[in-house]
């Protein structure tokens, strides 16, 4: 399968921004502009606006995912929200694994797994967050490190379970730094997750599996970055808490 069947998707994330009338205005504005978009578009917002999101979306072709899950069903986990309690508010999509929560709220390659598969159990779509750090680019170990967080993740994920996954390739050093990879570094690194799929489900699987990039994807550099072979949509921070900018994104996706 070539890029040019598989669904370009552009996911916006917008972290801990945004209040109840921010959001509302944003998702106004942001209706009309990608109301013809030729890609998937999806907005992960904070939880407290996943409400509001929904209300606001139905009946559009933007599609609301939340930014994280925790693995268990219920319990003693204060302060956090569980897959099913998203599924049962109607949410379609859930980041997990992003590099802030590996970052600052000690997420590990085995927590990544237990919120993938919990996620998909509740009948989730995931997009799983993977990328290394600058120095471990640096150290010529790109590779490594994005196999290894790309297998323990989909570990005990079943081929069937894989079509409700797409990957977000997100080198650290590139989120929110204004910093973005050149289009052929996202193309080399997001190929190569493509073949650590197809070594675990096949050719057929890693080929029809959507692929993003994300860091600092924005209106200027969509069209270039979008326009390379393995590079199949973006996760979209900072350009994504603007409607013209994240329509633009969309745009470029669409062609
Ligand atoms: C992100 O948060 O996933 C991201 C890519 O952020 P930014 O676009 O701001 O770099």
């Amino acid at each position: 399968m070539k890029k040019s069947v598989r669904k370009a998707v552009i996911a916006g994330n917008w972290k801990m921004n945004k209040n109840r009338a921010e959001a509302k205005n944003l998702i106004e504005e942001l209706k009309p502009l990608v109301a013809d978009a030729g890609c998937d578009v999806i907005i992960c917002v904070p939880y407290t606006n996943l409400e509001t999101a929904l209300e606001l979306t139905k009946g559009t072709n933007i599609k609301v995912g939340a930014e994280n899950c925790h693995w268990a069903k219920s319990g003693a986990f204060t302060g956090e929200i569980s897959a099913e309690m998203l599924t049962e508010m109607g949410v379609e999509y859930v980041i997990i694994g992003h590099s802030e929560r590996r970052q600052y709220f000690g997420e590990t390659d085995a927590t990544v797994n237990k919120r993938v598969r919990a996620a998909l159990d509740a009948g989730l779509k995931v997009i799983l967050c993977v990328g290394e750090l600058l120095e471990q680019r640096e150290l010529g170990i790109t590779e490594e490190i994005c196999a290894m967080q790309t297998k323990v993740a989909l570990g005990g994920v079943t081929e069937q379970e894989l079509k409700n996954i797409i990957i977000a390739y997100e080198p650290v050093w590139a989120i929110g730094t204004g910093k973005t990879a050149t289009s052929d570094q996202a193309d080399e690194v997001n190929g190569y997750i493509r073949s650590v799929v197809a070594k675990l489900y096949g050719d057929a699987a890693a080929e029809a599996m959507t692929i993003q990039y994300g860091g600092s994807m924005n209106a200027k550099n969509a069209e270039e970055l979008l326009s390379k072979e393995h590079v199949d949509g973006g996760l979209i921070g900072g350009a994504s808490l603007k409607a013209p900018d994240f329509a633009a994104i969309v745009s470029a996706a669409s062609k």
